[in-house]
């Protein structure tokens, strides 16, 4: 006769970290950006990244050790393949007594990557009211969309920057988040510094201030800069290719059809 486990063998889809842990918050996290999965498809959680995909957190350190990330991309096999058996059982864990009052952060890593995700997490937000949820997302126009016309009572979100949307983002009176190299620079900018606790993101001021992980080349590639400031200047930057291109169509056109033949 076998002896009973001793243990319990349970694996929750929500889980912490020391970080989170310490403000009580459970956490659902997908594997960051884009990659393959074992069986050979590829992915992209995050549609909407830009500027901030070469300085993620999540693509270094140890969100690359092979077991970590063979973890978030289970839960993005179980989302992608069996989506309705994924929001039940989310559903269900969230009726546990753990979750009683609790906080749940959607996505230490990954994005509301598709319409349909994102429809299931309101579902799912809907019927575990005894949780409060929050996200930082990238995903402006689809939680435009879907999101804001009838919120779930309990979600609270944060637009962060370094996105192919930001210019959507009103900076003046909506509540985002920018990555800063520093604590200094999150303070010189007029931003509120959310270190101290990651719920001040939706729970603080409205102008977020995340000082940046202390992983050097990341600092250095990020060159004293914010996500935001480095996304305005990118799209700055597609925006004068643009016109370079559409000047000399112009240029083309304006040439007399004699010459030009
Ligand atoms: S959206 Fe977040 S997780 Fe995705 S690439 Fe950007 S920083 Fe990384």
């Amino acid at each position: 006769m076998t002896a009973p486990p001793t243990r319990s063998t349970r694996r929750w889809l929500l889980t912490s970290n020391a970080e989170l842990r310490a403000d009580g918050v459970f956490a659902w996290t997908l594997p960051a950006f884009a990659g393959r999965l074992p069986d050979g498809r590829t992915y992209n959680t995050c549609p909407e990244a830009s500027a901030c995909a070469d300085l993620c957190y999540a693509r270094s350190g140890t969100y690359r050790f092979s077991n970590v990330l063979a973890a978030h991309q289970r839960n993005l096999l179980m989302v992608l393949d069996s989506p309705w058996a994924w929001e039940v059982a989310m559903k269900r864990e969230l009726q546990h007594r753990r979750y009683r009052g609790a906080i749940v952060r959607v996505h230490d890593s990954g994005d509301f990557f598709s319409d349909d995700y994102l429809t299931r997490w309101v579902r799912i937000m809907n019927a575990s009211r005894q949780a409060t949820f929050y996200a930082y997302t990238k995903a402006v126009r689809r939680v435009r969309r879907i999101v804001e016309p009838d919120p779930p009572a309990n979600f609270r979100w944060v637009y962060s920057l370094g996105g192919k949307e930001d210019h959507l983002l009103d900076l003046d009176t909506e509540r985002h988040a920018d990555v800063f190299p520093s604590a200094e620079a999150i303070g010189a900018a007029g931003y509120a510094d959310q270190s101290r606790s990651d719920v001040l993101a939706v729970a603080g001021p409205p102008k977020v201030g995340i000082p940046a992980n202390n992983i050097r080349h990341l600092l250095k590639r990020q060159a004293g800069r914010s996500f935001g400031e480095l996304q305005r200047a990118r799209d700055a930057q597609l925006t004068a290719k643009k016109g370079r291109h559409h000047g000399s169509t112009d240029d083309r056109q304006r040439v007399p059809p004699s010459a030009a033949g």
